[in-house]
Order: C-alpha cells, then sequence, then structure tokens
C-alpha cells in the first residue's frame, strides 16, 4: 500500500480555509500544483477557483479554459497538478461521486469540513477502489507563491 504524504505551508492551509469560509454555502475549489517525488508531495501554489458548478451546494467544477491554462503555466515551471481540494457540507471524507471523478484525476484530493464547527482538511489518494487517507505534514516556513 501507497501512503502518500503531503507538504503544505501552514499559509497555504489557511488560506484554503479563508476559501472555503468566504464560500459558504457553496463548495469551494482550488487546485494545488507542485512536484511529486515518490510518495512525497510537495505543495507550491496553491490556484483559488471559481466554482462553476450549477449545484453548487453540493458539488463543483471548474471552467476547463482556466484549467488548461493553470496546467501550461505550471508545466513551464516544472510543476504539476498534485492536489485538488474543495469543501464539503457533510463531513470531510470523498462523496461517492468525489470517487468517481478521483479515478478520473488520480491526484491528492484535499477535503475540506465544517461540519464539526471549525474546519477540518484532510487527504486523500485512491488505492483499488477506496481512498487512502494522505499524511498531511504542515510546514511553517513559506516558500509558496502566493
Ligand atoms: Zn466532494
Amino acid at each position: 500500500m501507497m501512503q502518500y504524504e503531503l507538504q503544505i505551508s501552514s499559509t497555504d492551509l489557511t488560506r484554503l480555509q479563508d476559501h472555503a469560509e468566504r464560500m459558504l454555502p457553496d463548495e469551494a475549489v482550488a487546485l494545488l500544483f507542485g512536484t511529486i517525488s515518490g510518495i512525497s508531495v510537495h505543495l507550491t501554489r496553491v490556484e483559488l477557483m471559481e466554482n462553476t458548478s450549477t449545484t453548487a451546494h453540493t458539488s463543483f467544477s471548474v471552467s476547463p479554459e482556466v484549467e488548461y491554462t493553470l496546467l501550461v503555466e505550471a508545466e513551464k515551471r516544472g510543476e504539476s497538478l498534485v492536489g485538488i481540494f474543495h469543501s464539503h457540507p457533510a463531513p470531510p471524507r470523498p462523496s461517492q461521486s468525489d470517487l468517481r471523478n478521483m479515478r478520473f484525476n488520480p491526484v491528492v484530493w484535499l477535503v475540506a469540513s465544517k461540519l464539526a464547527g471549525s474546519w477540518i482538511i484532510k487527504g486523500y489518494a485512491l488505492e483499488g477502489n477506496g481512498p487512502v487517507e494522505v499524511v498531511m505534514h504542515v510546514v511553517k516556513s513559506r516558500d509558496s507563491i502566493p
């Protein structure tokens, strides 16, 4: 079993939480760029996205054009899409439709939930047909581009 480790700065974690808070009661979404070596995922850039879903309370989508531009820019920096963040009105674990989408986008999925009162963000990667939790290392240093 491969258990991925995700390194994220506390600054980026806070930005994701603030984004999720701002988007309530809709789901918030962000694309996460960085590098992967072995099982280590190093997140270096967070792109907060607009949720373009027509049912944004319970699902999310992003503009394919905007996503394409970000992917091209990331490639120029030697980075790739390493994660997808979204927030949930439900507990912080992938829904059935998330699991389907994880198969098409086999990156680390971060899911945020405020169901317990304060924001909780958990990471998952697909292993076989099920999600496996990703170990998250929150680093203090700010080496991420805002
Ligand atoms: Zn979801």
